[in-house]
């Protein structure tokens, strides 16, 4: 699929939530809820590691591995406007992603959301596009969901251009 993010993440037991919104922009990004510094430091070298623990950070630091450092005070905007800025990127929402689980989206066919009993009729009928996760069966459309996320970029750009 065209503008599918090739960066990855793994965030810290502490940053589930940034973990969720990372993959609203189509990022995979696993959360490593063990919290073992140790596990965290020798798998997923190819990921980058987000982490508010300042003990890991020195640690990867030295390991030459590639790590941001949130700060534990950093609301949702802030703590997405350090790794996009860090990374120097522009935020675009994207579903390909399930901001649960992580796994993939794939666009369902007419004949499909017609014949699912996951969807109420009146959002079948509202809505043109639809995507459920390969892993979990979540099911996701452009709503009033899709509203929230858009108003969350919004702020990140705006965050992104006054504070550089
Ligand atoms: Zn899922």
């Amino acid at each position: 699929m065209p503008g599918r993010p090739r960066i990855s993440f793994i965030t810290d037991s502490m940053l589930g939530n940034l973990a969720r919104k990372l993959r609203l922009f189509g990022f995979d990004t696993l959360y490593y809820r063990a919290g073992d510094d140790e596990g965290l430091l020798h798998n997923f070298q190819e990921r980058i590691l987000l982490t508010c623990d300042r003990e890991l950070y020195r640690k990867s630091v030295l390991r030459n591995r590639r790590v941001i450092f949130i700060e534990r005070a950093d609301d949702e905007i802030e703590a997405l406007r350090r790794v996009f800025s860090e990374l120097g990127m522009r935020p675009k929402a994207i579903a390909v992603r399930c901001t649960v689980c992580n796994g993939p989206l794939r666009r369902m066919s007419r004949d499909e959301v017609v014949s699912s009993n996951l969807i109420p009729s009146s959002t079948k009928r509202r809505y043109r596009e639809f995507y459920v996760c390969t892993s979990c069966g979540k099911i996701y459309w452009y709503g009033s969901h899709w509203k929230s996320i858009n108003a969350t970029v919004d702020k990140l750009k705006e965050a992104l251009e006054t504070k550089l």
